[in-house]
């Protein structure tokens, strides 16, 4: 285990910084203001490398570094940014569009067109497609624009809310967020935090009230659809 009071240096950019031991690169190289790139990653839940976006380039070495979870080294010579690290990250972020409906990640469309992306490159054929799933006055799930980036697993769970409602089911190109037996989320432990929702970086999870406007449902209609919402304000007020 790293001692947290040792503070090493090693060169970012070509910029020298020193920082903690256990610092990440992802941190060292935001406290320079270097521009490392992020899907999974999101400052209330424990990091984990799953989308590789913010792989960098360490020692001249073969292998990218996820800079979200690998801690400093003392001497490391990081880049940010080289032909390898944006080759990678493009090729990510082909076969993310080849597979996810991206239309509402706007942060991510912006990253396919910093790095010259071609979605056409893997055939779209595969693209996971899930019914939206509406079975709750609060939010809408639609796995088809989900980029498994685990952020509403984890703050359902051990990084904030402790009611473990989601779960990651089946395998491979299957796999998707899902309730214990696929239940319907007022049937699970949910609690409808909320919190799940603010985490998604893409539209995957959507507050009611927000799909029904885009939906153009009347005041009636949101008011019928989310009224387990109203009649629960009224309590309290
Ligand atoms: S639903 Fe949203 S937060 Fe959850 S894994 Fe998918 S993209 Fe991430």
């Amino acid at each position: 285990m790293s001692d947290a009071s040792e503070m090493i240096t090693l060169t970012i950019d070509g910029q020298q910084v020193t920082v903690a031991a256990g610092t990440t690169i992802l941190e060292a190289a935001r406290s320079l203001g270097c521009d490392v790139p992020v899907i999974c990653y999101h400052e209330a839940t424990t990091p984990n490398g799953l989308c590789r976006i913010c792989v960098v380039g360490a020692d001249g070495g073969r292998l990218l570094q996820p800079a979200c979870i690998v801690p400093c080294r003392a001497g490391m010579v990081v880049e940010t940014r080289n032909e390898r690290v944006e080759r990678s990250r493009r090729t990510i972020l082909e076969m993310l569009s080849s597979a996810v409906n991206l239309a509402e990640a706007p942060a991510i469309q912006s990253l396919l067109d910093e790095y010259g992306a071609q979605p056409d490159r893997f055939p779209a054929a595969e693209k996971r497609d899930h019914t939206l799933i509406d079975d709750n006055p609060f939010y809408v799930r639609d796995y088809s624009q989900c980029v498994l980036c685990w952020r509403c697993v984890q703050v359902c769970a051990e990084d904030a809310q402790y009611t473990y409602a989601l779960a990651l089911d089946h395998r491979g190109f299957d796999t998707h967020v899902s309730t214990a037996f696929s239940v319907p989320m007022p049937e699970s432990s949910c609690v409808f935090c909320g919190q799940c929702v603010s985490v998604c970086p893409t539209g995957a999870l959507k507050p009611k009230i927000e799909f029904g406007l885009e939906q153009g449902w009347t005041l009636e209609q949101i008011w019928e659809n989310t009224r387990f919402l109203q009649k629960n304000r009224r309590k309290r007020g």
